[in-house]
């Protein structure tokens, strides 16, 4: 079976991965596998460019076709911010309840109507001779007023998709694959690696 490599540490995000890819005919190893490398620095203005980053450098550490993800939130109502910082939204090593704190603190106030946010996702599939392609996914929603839930990870607690009255993290793991960005965005990769 062919390898692929996961360039991804997150353990949320890797089993997210497995569950999509695993059934394609590709074994999907993580950086589990990589100890000793050390994390790309994720310095871009964009996810694309963070995520591209990430998949050639470790395709070229490693010698692997690799699969790199960048993603996180924007909310309307603050420009699109996070973005590109979601995971240190509250500061440098910030928690996900951290991040949420500080989130819910700046949408304190804030009409339902005017809490519209979407996750988004892209992912660079990177191959060792160069070749190099991305794929994209978002889910629509809004912030909730208050954390629900306790599957999932990030702003899971705090995200409703559109037209919905739960948040993601009150999900199991196979209802969010199916609607999440990172889950659209895969699905995307895995037709493509099919082909
Ligand atoms: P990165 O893609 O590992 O840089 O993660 C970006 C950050 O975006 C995460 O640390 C989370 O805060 C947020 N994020 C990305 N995907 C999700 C998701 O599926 N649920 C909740 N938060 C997410």
């Amino acid at each position: 079976m062919k390898k692929v490599l996961f360039a991804s540490r997150n353990r949320g995000k890797i089993q997210e991965a497995k569950d999509i890819l695993n059934s394609c005919g590709f074994q999907l190893i993580s950086m589990d596998e990589f100890p000793h490398l050390p994390d790309v620095e994720e310095d871009g203005a964009t996810f694309y460019e963070n995520a591209l980053k990430k998949a050639s450098e470790i395709s070229r550490q490693t010698g692997l076709a690799t699969i790199a993800d960048d993603s996180g939130l924007e909310v309307d109502f603050l420009d699109g911010k996070p973005g590109v910082h979601s995971s240190r939204f509250a500061g440098p090593h910030a928690t996900d309840p951290e991040n949420i704190r500080l989130l819910l603190k700046k949408l304190e106030g804030v009409s339902p109507e005017k809490r519209q946010a979407a996750f988004r996702c892209v992912l660079v599939y990177y191959r060792p001779d160069g070749f190099y392609k991305s794929f994209e996914g978002s889910l629509e929603g809004t912030i909730a007023p208050e954390p629900a839930g306790f599957g999932g990870f990030g702003y899971d607690p705090v995200f409703r998709p559109a037209g919905s009255e739960t948040t993601v993290a009150q999900l199991d793991r196979e209802s969010k694959n199916r609607i999440s960005h990172r889950g659209r965005a895969f699905e995307e990769l895995k037709k493509y690696l099919q082909e």
